[in-house]
């Protein structure tokens, strides 16, 4: 749509935010500021803390992790996670960026990571969305903690089945064997701190196996980081 048509449409519908339908003001997209400061957070209380550390590090393959918006209790958030892979990839992407570095800047707890992953799609379904989410978001992190983004470093090597119909278990088999490196240097990965990059870590089976195929390859540690998180 050339520029003229556009804003007379945007003058006639002015663009709303998803989520409370307020109008939108320039330079906010989809989702409006006060929305984005209002969604459930993954607070630092000792509560919420231990829980993501039970569910996700008490098997030691991830070493840390942080995320920054709490996935089941906002239905806002999870909106905000569907807008992400259908319609407004690169806002959307920016704004989880933005929060997940600001996180791990007032953390502390990440902020040692040398190179920055994003978890990969496998080809065929990157091609079908035009991109991947997750290297979307982990762009965003490395251009604001200025950390290099390697998004070829970890490939998907096979396409899994979506992980939403299967149990922990089913899950963890799922993936298994299902990633592995792209065609890098060895010395990418050797003693370095990894961060990894996903939209939304639910069981984290997913990410676990991404961490155990850097691990296997020389990583010495690997963190995770994600927009949402499901505890
Ligand atoms: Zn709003």
């Amino acid at each position: 749509m050339g520029s003229v048509a556009e804003a007379l449409v945007n003058f006639i519908y002015p663009p709303v935010c998803s989520t409370c339908e307020r109008n939108l003001r320039r330079g906010e997209a989809f989702v409006c500021s006060s929305c984005w400061e209002d969604f459930e957070r993954v607070s630092p209380t000792e509560t919420i803390t231990q829980l993501v550390e039970t569910k996700f590090l008490a098997d030691e393959i991830i070493d840390k992790i942080d995320s920054v918006f709490l996935f089941e209790q906002d239905r806002r958030v999870r909106q905000a996670v569907h807008l992400l892979k259908y319609g407004g990839a690169e806002a959307i992407a920016e704004r989880f960026g933005f929060y997940i570095s600001k996180k791990i800047v007032i953390d502390g707890k990440l902020s040692l990571c040398n190179t920055i992953i994003p978890v990969p799609l496998h080809p065929t379904r990157r091609r079908e969305r035009g991109y991947n989410q997750s290297e979307l978001i982990a762009g965003s992190v490395g251009k604001f903690l200025q950390v290099k983004h390697v998004p070829g470093l970890l490939v998907r090597l096979r396409q899994t089945q979506t992980q939403t119909s299967f149990d922990a278990e089913g899950r963890k088999k799922n993936v298994e064997g299902a990633f592995g490196l792209g065609k890098i240097s060895h010395r990418e990965l050797e003693g370095k701190k990894i961060l990894l990059i996903d939209d939304v870590i639910t069981t984290g089976a997913t990410i676990k196996e991404c961490a155990r195929t850097l691990k296997s390859n020389g990583a010495s540690e690997v963190y995770a980081a994600s927009a949402a998180i499901a505890i």
